[in-house]
Protein backbone atom coordinates (compact mmCIF):
# COMPACT_ATOMS: atom_id res chain seq x y z
CA UNK A 1 0.00 0.00 0.00
CA UNK A 2 1.13 3.55 -0.56
CA UNK A 3 1.33 5.61 2.13
CA UNK A 4 1.55 9.45 0.64
CA UNK A 5 3.73 11.16 2.59
CA UNK A 6 1.68 14.09 3.79
CA UNK A 7 -0.18 11.20 5.43
CA UNK A 8 2.52 10.47 6.98
CA UNK A 9 4.60 13.47 8.31
CA UNK A 10 3.58 16.13 10.64
CA UNK A 11 2.46 18.13 7.98
CA UNK A 12 2.23 21.66 7.15
CA UNK A 13 -1.37 22.41 8.18
CA UNK A 14 -1.04 20.39 12.07
CA UNK A 15 -2.35 23.14 14.19
CA UNK A 16 -0.67 24.75 16.44
CA UNK A 17 -2.51 25.41 20.06
CA UNK A 18 -2.19 29.47 19.03
CA UNK A 19 -3.97 28.18 15.58
CA UNK A 20 -6.31 26.28 18.00
CA UNK A 21 -7.31 28.83 20.20
CA UNK A 22 -7.86 32.13 17.27
CA UNK A 23 -10.40 29.02 15.61
CA UNK A 24 -11.67 28.39 18.72
CA UNK A 25 -12.06 32.18 20.22
CA UNK A 26 -12.59 33.87 16.43
CA UNK A 27 -13.80 31.94 13.91
CA UNK A 28 -15.21 28.70 14.71
CA UNK A 29 -18.36 30.87 15.30
CA UNK A 30 -18.40 32.71 11.51
CA UNK A 31 -17.34 30.01 9.63
CA UNK A 32 -21.19 28.10 8.57
CA UNK A 33 -21.41 24.74 7.93
CA UNK A 34 -21.48 24.55 3.91
CA UNK A 35 -18.52 26.32 1.95
CA UNK A 36 -17.70 26.60 -1.46
CA UNK A 37 -14.21 27.47 -2.50
CA UNK A 38 -14.24 29.63 -5.76
CA UNK A 39 -10.34 29.46 -5.57
CA UNK A 40 -8.02 26.47 -5.06
CA UNK A 41 -4.96 25.50 -7.16
CA UNK A 42 -4.28 22.18 -7.79
CA UNK A 43 -1.05 21.65 -9.37
CA UNK A 44 2.12 19.20 -9.52
CA UNK A 45 5.46 20.92 -9.30
CA UNK A 46 6.70 18.62 -12.15
CA UNK A 47 4.62 20.47 -15.12
CA UNK A 48 6.68 23.45 -13.89
CA UNK A 49 9.48 22.31 -16.74
CA UNK A 50 11.93 25.42 -15.87
CA UNK A 51 15.67 23.89 -15.47
CA UNK A 52 16.57 26.16 -12.95
CA UNK A 53 13.47 26.20 -10.62
CA UNK A 54 14.66 24.51 -7.85
CA UNK A 55 16.45 27.74 -7.34
CA UNK A 56 13.72 30.06 -8.21
CA UNK A 57 10.73 32.35 -6.61
CA UNK A 58 8.45 29.58 -5.99
CA UNK A 59 11.26 26.96 -4.71
CA UNK A 60 10.94 28.20 -1.14
CA UNK A 61 6.91 28.56 -0.73
CA UNK A 62 5.41 26.11 -2.87
CA UNK A 63 7.63 24.01 -4.39
CA UNK A 64 9.10 23.21 -0.84
CA UNK A 65 6.00 23.14 1.14
CA UNK A 66 3.38 21.64 -1.44
CA UNK A 67 5.17 20.13 -4.40
CA UNK A 68 2.01 18.49 -5.36
CA UNK A 69 -1.82 19.35 -4.58
CA UNK A 70 -4.46 17.12 -5.10
CA UNK A 71 -8.11 17.44 -4.10
CA UNK A 72 -7.19 14.98 -1.26
CA UNK A 73 -4.87 17.08 0.15
CA UNK A 74 -7.17 20.04 -0.20
CA UNK A 75 -9.76 18.49 1.52
CA UNK A 76 -7.62 17.19 4.14
CA UNK A 77 -6.28 21.03 4.33
CA UNK A 78 -9.44 21.88 5.19
CA UNK A 79 -11.02 19.36 7.76
CA UNK A 80 -7.65 20.83 9.45
CA UNK A 81 -8.42 24.41 9.49
CA UNK A 82 -12.06 24.05 9.19
CA UNK A 83 -13.20 21.22 11.15
CA UNK A 84 -16.95 19.62 10.82
CA UNK A 85 -17.04 22.08 7.28
CA UNK A 86 -18.23 20.64 4.18
CA UNK A 87 -16.70 21.92 1.40
CA UNK A 88 -16.86 22.23 -2.62
CA UNK A 89 -14.32 23.76 -4.58
CA UNK A 90 -13.45 25.08 -7.95
CA UNK A 91 -10.27 24.37 -9.08
CA UNK A 92 -7.80 25.01 -11.17
CA UNK A 93 -3.87 24.88 -11.71
CA UNK A 94 -1.05 26.68 -10.20
CA UNK A 95 0.09 29.38 -13.36
CA UNK A 96 3.70 28.28 -13.15
CA UNK A 97 5.33 30.91 -15.78
CA UNK A 98 6.70 29.47 -18.63
CA UNK A 99 7.93 26.81 -19.64
CA UNK A 100 5.07 24.97 -18.24
CA UNK A 101 3.05 21.67 -19.19
CA UNK A 102 -0.54 23.46 -19.53
CA UNK A 103 -1.86 19.86 -20.82
CA UNK A 104 -0.29 18.50 -18.09
CA UNK A 105 -1.89 21.19 -15.75
CA UNK A 106 -5.54 21.07 -17.29
CA UNK A 107 -5.45 17.21 -17.20
CA UNK A 108 -4.71 16.88 -13.51
CA UNK A 109 -7.76 19.65 -12.85
CA UNK A 110 -9.72 17.08 -14.90
CA UNK A 111 -8.89 13.69 -13.06
CA UNK A 112 -9.26 15.67 -9.94
CA UNK A 113 -12.84 16.83 -10.59
CA UNK A 114 -14.00 13.90 -12.72
CA UNK A 115 -15.59 11.90 -9.51
CA UNK A 116 -16.13 15.20 -7.57
CA UNK A 117 -19.96 16.63 -8.84
CA UNK A 118 -20.84 19.16 -6.59
CA UNK A 119 -16.91 20.96 -7.50
CA UNK A 120 -15.77 21.72 -10.83
CA UNK A 121 -12.61 22.88 -12.48
CA UNK A 122 -11.59 25.89 -15.02
CA UNK A 123 -8.69 25.36 -17.57
CA UNK A 124 -5.28 27.06 -17.59
CA UNK A 125 -5.21 29.34 -20.82
CA UNK A 126 -2.51 31.04 -22.37
CA UNK A 127 -2.95 33.92 -24.60
CA UNK A 128 -1.72 31.91 -27.63
CA UNK A 129 -4.58 29.41 -27.34
CA UNK A 130 -6.52 28.92 -30.26
CA UNK A 131 -10.33 29.22 -29.30
CA UNK A 132 -10.76 25.80 -31.70
CA UNK A 133 -7.79 24.13 -28.99
CA UNK A 134 -9.59 25.76 -25.86
CA UNK A 135 -13.36 24.13 -27.10
CA UNK A 136 -11.99 21.19 -27.54
CA UNK A 137 -10.57 21.00 -23.90
CA UNK A 138 -13.44 22.36 -22.34
CA UNK A 139 -15.38 19.83 -24.11
CA UNK A 140 -13.84 16.59 -23.46
CA UNK A 141 -12.99 17.86 -19.80
CA UNK A 142 -15.97 19.24 -18.80
CA UNK A 143 -14.42 22.12 -16.85
CA UNK A 144 -16.71 25.12 -17.23
CA UNK A 145 -14.23 28.61 -17.22
CA UNK A 146 -11.02 29.84 -18.18
CA UNK A 147 -8.09 30.57 -15.97
CA UNK A 148 -5.52 33.05 -17.29
CA UNK A 149 -2.72 34.53 -15.90
CA UNK A 150 -0.20 37.72 -15.78
CA UNK A 151 2.80 35.86 -16.08
CA UNK A 152 1.32 34.86 -20.03
CA UNK A 153 1.13 38.46 -20.88
CA UNK A 154 2.14 39.50 -24.77
CA UNK A 155 3.71 42.73 -25.57
CA UNK A 156 3.93 43.90 -21.92
CA UNK A 157 5.96 43.22 -18.62
CA UNK A 158 3.54 40.47 -16.05
CA UNK A 159 3.57 43.58 -13.99
CA UNK A 160 1.90 46.29 -16.37
CA UNK A 161 -0.37 44.10 -18.29
CA UNK A 162 -3.62 44.68 -19.41
CA UNK A 163 -6.00 42.20 -19.44
CA UNK A 164 -6.17 41.68 -23.32
CA UNK A 165 -2.60 40.87 -23.02
CA UNK A 166 -3.10 37.87 -21.41
CA UNK A 167 -6.65 37.06 -21.86
CA UNK A 168 -7.32 38.03 -25.95
CA UNK A 169 -10.81 39.31 -27.15
CA UNK A 170 -11.32 35.90 -29.05
CA UNK A 171 -11.16 33.92 -25.81
CA UNK A 172 -13.35 36.26 -24.00
CA UNK A 173 -15.91 36.07 -26.94
CA UNK A 174 -15.72 32.49 -26.13
CA UNK A 175 -16.37 32.29 -23.03
CA UNK A 176 -19.37 34.60 -23.45
CA UNK A 177 -21.00 32.04 -26.30
CA UNK A 178 -20.44 29.50 -24.09
CA UNK A 179 -21.34 31.06 -20.71
CA UNK A 180 -18.08 30.71 -18.58
CA UNK A 181 -16.11 31.84 -15.67
CA UNK A 182 -13.21 33.86 -16.05
CA UNK A 183 -10.86 33.82 -13.17
CA UNK A 184 -8.90 37.10 -13.25
CA UNK A 185 -6.14 38.32 -11.58
CA UNK A 186 -5.66 41.67 -12.48
CA UNK A 187 -2.03 43.12 -13.32
CA UNK A 188 -1.06 46.53 -12.76
CA UNK A 189 0.18 48.52 -9.33
CA UNK A 190 -2.78 49.99 -8.62
CA UNK A 191 -4.65 46.52 -9.26
CA UNK A 192 -8.27 47.69 -9.57
CA UNK A 193 -7.75 51.42 -9.26
CA UNK A 194 -5.79 50.87 -12.39
CA UNK A 195 -8.15 53.27 -15.06
CA UNK A 196 -6.81 50.90 -18.03
CA UNK A 197 -8.20 47.90 -15.79
CA UNK A 198 -11.45 49.92 -14.86
CA UNK A 199 -12.34 50.96 -18.97
CA UNK A 200 -11.44 47.31 -19.59
CA UNK A 201 -13.51 45.96 -17.06
CA UNK A 202 -16.41 47.78 -18.07
CA UNK A 203 -15.96 48.35 -21.83
CA UNK A 204 -15.33 43.90 -21.52
CA UNK A 205 -18.12 42.78 -19.60
CA UNK A 206 -20.52 44.88 -21.74
CA UNK A 207 -19.42 43.67 -24.62
CA UNK A 208 -19.22 40.15 -23.68
CA UNK A 209 -22.24 40.26 -21.09
CA UNK A 210 -22.33 36.13 -20.96
CA UNK A 211 -18.72 36.16 -19.86
CA UNK A 212 -18.85 35.19 -15.69
CA UNK A 213 -15.94 36.96 -14.28
CA UNK A 214 -14.62 36.46 -10.97
CA UNK A 215 -12.26 39.25 -9.47
CA UNK A 216 -9.07 37.14 -7.41
CA UNK A 217 -8.38 38.35 -4.37
CA UNK A 218 -11.09 41.18 -3.94
CA UNK A 219 -10.05 42.29 -7.42
CA UNK A 220 -6.38 42.69 -6.37
CA UNK A 221 -7.36 44.89 -3.54
CA UNK A 222 -5.04 43.82 -0.37
CA UNK A 223 -5.95 46.87 1.20
CA UNK A 224 -8.98 49.60 1.11
CA UNK A 225 -7.63 52.13 -1.43
CA UNK A 226 -7.96 50.60 -4.62
CA UNK A 227 -11.63 48.98 -4.46
CA UNK A 228 -12.80 52.48 -2.95
CA UNK A 229 -11.17 54.12 -5.96
CA UNK A 230 -13.41 51.21 -8.44
CA UNK A 231 -15.92 50.66 -6.51
CA UNK A 232 -18.29 53.23 -7.84
CA UNK A 233 -17.77 52.89 -11.02
CA UNK A 234 -17.50 48.63 -10.70
CA UNK A 235 -20.94 48.98 -8.47
CA UNK A 236 -23.95 46.98 -10.43
CA UNK A 237 -22.18 44.86 -12.85
CA UNK A 238 -24.39 41.80 -13.30
CA UNK A 239 -21.54 39.44 -14.46
CA UNK A 240 -18.82 40.56 -12.11
CA UNK A 241 -17.76 38.74 -8.73
CA UNK A 242 -15.12 38.68 -6.20
CA UNK A 243 -13.09 36.50 -4.53
CA UNK A 244 -11.77 37.18 -1.03
CA UNK A 245 -8.58 35.05 -1.72
CA UNK A 246 -5.16 35.51 1.50
CA UNK A 247 -6.87 39.46 1.52
CA UNK A 248 -5.81 39.65 5.34
CA UNK A 249 -6.68 43.23 5.82
CA UNK A 250 -10.54 43.80 7.08
CA UNK A 251 -10.22 47.32 5.77
CA UNK A 252 -10.02 46.15 2.22
CA UNK A 253 -12.93 43.72 3.19
CA UNK A 254 -14.92 46.81 4.49
CA UNK A 255 -14.44 48.58 1.33
CA UNK A 256 -15.51 45.70 -1.02
CA UNK A 257 -18.45 44.77 1.00
CA UNK A 258 -19.65 48.50 1.54
CA UNK A 259 -18.67 49.66 -2.36
CA UNK A 260 -19.89 46.74 -4.24
CA UNK A 261 -22.09 44.62 -1.99
CA UNK A 262 -21.80 41.66 -0.31
CA UNK A 263 -23.99 39.63 -2.25
CA UNK A 264 -20.74 39.82 -5.06
CA UNK A 265 -18.09 38.22 -2.82
CA UNK A 266 -17.42 34.65 -2.40
CA UNK A 267 -14.51 33.07 0.02
CA UNK A 268 -12.00 31.59 -1.87
CA UNK A 269 -8.80 30.40 0.08
CA UNK A 270 -5.79 30.54 -2.80
CA UNK A 271 -4.85 26.87 -1.65
CA UNK A 272 -2.62 25.43 -1.16
CA UNK A 273 -1.76 29.38 -0.13
CA UNK A 274 -3.87 29.77 3.00
CA UNK A 275 -2.01 26.76 5.10
CA UNK A 276 1.02 28.77 5.22
CA UNK A 277 1.54 30.79 8.15
CA UNK A 278 1.91 34.65 7.67
CA UNK A 279 -0.17 37.34 6.27
CA UNK A 280 -0.52 39.44 3.37
CA UNK A 281 0.14 42.82 5.10
CA UNK A 282 -0.30 46.96 3.72
CA UNK A 283 1.07 49.73 3.84
CA UNK A 284 1.74 53.21 1.71
CA UNK A 285 0.32 51.95 -1.60
CA UNK A 286 2.14 48.25 -1.34
CA UNK A 287 1.51 44.94 0.18
CA UNK A 288 3.39 41.94 0.37
CA UNK A 289 3.28 38.40 2.07
CA UNK A 290 5.05 38.49 5.56
CA UNK A 291 5.96 35.39 7.18
CA UNK A 292 8.89 33.88 9.37
CA UNK A 293 11.76 33.86 7.22
CA UNK A 294 11.55 37.36 5.55
CA UNK A 295 11.48 39.75 8.57
CA UNK A 296 13.08 40.18 12.50
CA UNK A 297 10.68 42.04 14.45
CA UNK A 298 11.04 41.63 17.53
CA UNK A 299 8.32 39.99 19.19
CA UNK A 300 9.76 39.26 23.14
CA UNK A 301 6.88 41.37 24.36
CA UNK A 302 3.83 38.99 22.86
CA UNK A 303 3.14 35.37 21.86
CA UNK A 304 5.48 35.47 18.81
CA UNK A 305 4.14 32.38 15.93
CA UNK A 306 2.36 33.23 13.31
CA UNK A 307 -1.03 31.10 12.30
CA UNK A 308 -2.43 30.44 9.50
CA UNK A 309 -2.92 32.99 6.24
CA UNK A 310 -6.22 31.23 5.80
CA UNK A 311 -6.91 32.20 9.23
CA UNK A 312 -5.79 36.24 8.93
CA UNK A 313 -7.92 36.06 5.77
CA UNK A 314 -11.24 34.64 7.80
CA UNK A 315 -10.38 37.57 10.71
CA UNK A 316 -10.51 40.64 8.30
CA UNK A 317 -13.64 38.69 6.66
CA UNK A 318 -15.52 38.94 9.72
CA UNK A 319 -13.74 42.29 11.18
CA UNK A 320 -14.56 43.61 7.81
CA UNK A 321 -18.35 43.04 7.62
CA UNK A 322 -18.59 45.05 11.53
CA UNK A 323 -20.01 47.95 9.58
CA UNK A 324 -22.66 46.19 7.38
CA UNK A 325 -23.40 43.60 10.54
CA UNK A 326 -23.94 40.05 8.17
CA UNK A 327 -27.17 38.41 8.22
CA UNK A 328 -27.06 34.45 9.00
CA UNK A 329 -28.37 34.23 5.10
CA UNK A 330 -25.51 36.83 4.04
CA UNK A 331 -22.84 34.90 5.83
CA UNK A 332 -24.29 31.74 4.06
CA UNK A 333 -24.29 33.25 0.87
CA UNK A 334 -20.43 34.91 1.09
CA UNK A 335 -19.59 30.99 2.16
CA UNK A 336 -21.53 28.88 -0.21
CA UNK A 337 -24.69 30.28 -1.62
CA UNK A 338 -23.34 32.69 -4.13
CA UNK A 339 -20.67 30.44 -5.17
CA UNK A 340 -23.20 27.33 -5.72
CA UNK A 341 -26.20 29.56 -7.68
CA UNK A 342 -22.68 31.31 -10.14
CA UNK A 343 -21.41 27.45 -10.56
CA UNK A 344 -24.68 25.89 -11.54
CA UNK A 345 -25.48 28.97 -13.63
CA UNK A 346 -22.86 27.93 -16.20
CA UNK A 347 -24.20 25.29 -18.82
CA UNK A 348 -22.75 21.84 -18.84
CA UNK A 349 -21.92 19.51 -21.30
ZN1 LIG B 1 -4.55 32.06 -6.89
Amino acid sequence: MIIQWWVMSNHPWTKTALDIRIWAEELEDFVPFEVFDVHTHLHDWSHYKEPSKSHGPYASTIGRHFPRATRAIADAVDASLMPGRKVDRLSFPYPYPQPVDVSSANSLIATEMADAPASAGLMLVQPDMTTGQIRKTLRQTGMIGLKPYLVYARKSTPANARITDFLPEPQIALADELGLIIMMHLSKRDAVADPDNIRDILILTERYPNAKWILAHCARSYSAWAIEAAASALRGLPNVWYDTSTVCEADALDALYTGIGVDRVMYGSDDLIGPMRGKYIAFGRAWSLLHADNQSLSLGHCEPGMTFIRYEQLRAMKRGARQIGLTQQERKSLFHDTARALIDSVPRG
